[in-house]
């Protein structure tokens, strides 16, 4: 579900999670691989301030590998550990425990030495709406705790789930609002379905989309959708709009009179995207 942001709702969401942080040692930033940036709290450093961060970048099943590649090379850069995890199919989760614990040694050894048993190491997961918390914290579990859905009111007793003996995580995430101010960050939040489609144009987005695969995946979109020939000038509108009609005739989007129907073009165009039958697809790169 995705909850429209107002300056209270960022206020009373910041507050929870402050609340939270007293709570833990380390936090986990979920970011959608995709578009980790874009995916990304304009005031997470400031809200997170210096707690040690892991920076999962979930849905890696739907990203380019290689783009992916570069962006955990992007985070390490910014002296953050970031990890490529799909926590749909629970990919890569085993690797989450031991990352969590390497930020939180330098504690357990001086516990160690202090000659104190070293207690698990607690964790909370932040993320905006859809990123999939609820999802990764329901395969942590091993069942399913977490509710769907984001109420950033709602507010339960917290509760701690044991991932094995080492690791404390709050059963409630911390929810964080998306940057909504740069339009091209909202075209990418739309189209990856972090943010409802309502809030903007099916088309604009299908054109951003369409712009983007012709300009980073043209091959790959030429084969699929049999387009003959890709334009050249992709700032040219009614170029894209071409493209965008070829796939809509391919996928039988047509009314009376064999025009394509660019708003269930477009509408096929973002569910095949975020359902991944484009392949592998990142929307957004580290800027260098
Ligand atoms: P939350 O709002 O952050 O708690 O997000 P949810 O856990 O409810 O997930 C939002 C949507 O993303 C759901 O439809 C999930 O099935 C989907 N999802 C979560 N993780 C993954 C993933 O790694 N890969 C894919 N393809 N989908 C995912």
């Amino acid at each position: 579900m995705t909850i429209q942001w107002f300056p209270g709702h960022m206020t009373k969401a910041r507050r929870q999670i402050e609340e939270k942080l007293k709570l833990i040692d380390v936090v986990i930033e979920l970011l959608d691989a995709r578009i980790p940036l874009s995916s990304r709290n304009p005031m997470v450093d400031e809200i997170l301030k210096d707690k040690p961060r892991l920076v999962l970048l979930n849905k890696n099943d739907l990203a380019d590998p290689q783009v992916t590649a570069e962006w955990v090379k992007y985070f390490a850069e910014q002296g953050l550990p970031a990890l490529p995890i799909d926590a749909a199919n629970g990919t890569h989760l085993k690797e989450i425990l031991p990352r969590v614990k390497q930020l939180w040694a330098h504690k357990i050894e001086s516990q160690l030495r202090k000659g104190i048993n070293p207690r698990a190491v607690r964790a909370l997961i932040v993320g905006i709406p859809n990123v999939g918390k609820s999802t990764l914290i329901n395969q942590l579990a091993g069942k399913k705790i977490a509710a769907t859905g984001d109420k950033p009111g709602v507010t339960k007793g917290q509760q701690w789930i044991k991932v094995g003996t080492e690791m404390d995580l709050l059963d409630t995430p911390g929810i964080l609002w998306p940057k909504f101010e740069d339009q091209m960050v909202g075209m990418r939040l739309a189209a990856t379905g972090a943010i409802k489609e309502e809030l903007l144009h099916l088309d604009e987005i299908a054109l951003f989309v369409v712009k983007y695969m012709v300009q980073h995946y043209g091959t790959g979109i030429q084969e699929r959708y049999a387009i003959q020939e890709l334009p050249e000038d992709m700032d040219n509108i009614h170029e894209v709009i071409k493209v965008m009609e070829a796939i809509g005739r391919k996928r039988g989007a047509i009314v009376s009179g064999g025009k394509v129907d660019l708003d269930k073009a477009s509408l096929i165009i973002i569910r095949e995207l975020r359902a991944g039958k484009m392949g592998r697809i990142s929307l957004e790169k580290p800027l260098r």
